[in-house]
């Protein structure tokens, strides 16, 4: 089993439209706290069979500490906390008006880390709004520079929407500033957090992704792949294969769903099962609470990829009842994923979920 603890440390600049963790101005975690829970997580996770990950959320570079943090946790746990293949996701936001951005930096040099994650949502105007910041796209652009002379490696995350498609001038012209940079077309998620739902105004549909034909190769992103997975994860396509598959089952699904269990730690030591924002159990203390009484809860959870991290999968609506009731289909939206496509119909038919409020 993969296990992913996600240690919420600080909060964001931005309330992004796609944000299924709903990430937002949050204080930061106490220090001090910080280095009770990292130590206890330490003692849990040495005792676990399994392929595990820590990771801090959500934009690192708000914590005054982050520093020390950084340093701290690469000690303490070099095989759980790895820079490999990651990049640091960020909205350049903190990081650029930290006076300490040399010191942050070199600490994250010496922990292994070679490349940052920049999202953009399409020209200036509107990638502010999906942001819900006004700075926020001068600051991608600052950044991006800055990181590009400290010779880091930069993702540019093209983050699907309308706005990205009318966009696109823009952002080819962004992208032609940086030509080193690696490119990534992301479909966002959905799952049934509020945040989710009002993204659905932006969110493409199967005719706005057909404005891409051409486009995407001229950029090298894999124009075939992200074609391809338009067409098998748009709304009708999903529906048809549905409904010729005769019987569908979600304990099925969810069996056959990726083995991965994730966590989330927030500001007060409380560890609760399920991913940033869409925490379903606390599961108790990682400050007060005893590591074997955690340990026991822990690999007690079974995996919360899919269905049933989000849902009570005996109560869902069989899925012969759910497609009566949404069809005909008011639209022809493109998703990251059956699931979520599924997830977007259930919300539609009112679906409880099991998340906390
Ligand atoms: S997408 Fe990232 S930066 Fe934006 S609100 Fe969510 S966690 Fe924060």
């Amino acid at each position: 089993m993969k296990y992913t603890f996600e240690i919420s440390v600080a909060g964001c600049n931005t309330a992004c439209a796609h944000c299924y963790i709903s990430g937002g101005k949050a204080p930061a975690m106490k220090f001090d706290d910080y280095i009770k829970i990292i130590n206890k997580l330490n003692d849990i996770i040495r005792k676990i069979d399994g392929d595990i990950s820590v990771t801090l959320g959500n934009d690192i570079f708000n914590h005054p500490r982050i520093g020390e943090i950084i340093s701290f946790t690469k000690e303490l746990m070099p095989s759980y906390y790895s820079y490999d293949n990651f990049f640091v996701p960020t909205t350049g936001i903190a990081l650029i008006n930290r006076k300490d951005r040399d010191l942050v930096i070199d600490v994250l040099k010496k922990a292994g880390c070679t490349g940052f994650m920049l999202t953009l949502h399409g020209g200036e105007e509107h990638h502010n709004e999906i942001t819900n910041n006004n700075l926020s796209y001068c600051a991608l652009l600052e950044i991006a520079k800055w990181l590009n002379s400290e010779h880091f490696k930069i993702r540019f995350n093209l983050m699907l929407s309308k706005y990205l498609i009318t966009d696109w001038q823009s952002v080819c012209e962004v992208l032609g500033n940086f030509p080193e940079a690696e490119r990534r077309l992301t479909v966002p998620l959905y799952l049934p957090a509020e945040r989710m739902r009002g993204f659905q105004k932006y969110r493409a549909d199967y005719d706005d992704c057909m404005a891409l034909d051409g486009k995407l190769r001229k950029i090298n992103i894999d124009e075939q792949s992200f074609f391809d997975a338009v067409n098998k994860n748009c709304e009708k396509s999903v529906f048809n294969e549905l409904e010729s598959a005769g019987r569908f089952d979600y304990a099925e699904e969810n069996a056959g769903s990726q083995q991965w269990a994730f966590f989330n730690i927030v500001k007060n030591g409380d560890i609760f099962y399920g991913n940033a924002g869409l925490h379903t159990r606390c599961l108790g203390n990682a400050i007060s609470g005893g590591a074997d009484e955690l340990l026991r809860k822990i690999t007690a959870a079974p995996a919360n990829f899919e269905w049933s991290a989000y849902y009570d999968i005996e109560r869902l609506p069989p899925v012969k009842l759910l497609m009566k009731k949404i069809k005909p289909l008011r639209y022809n939206y493109v998703y990251s994923s059956k699931e979520d496509c599924v997830y977007s119909w259930f919300d539609a038919v009112g679906a409880d979920t099991i998340l906390l409020k």
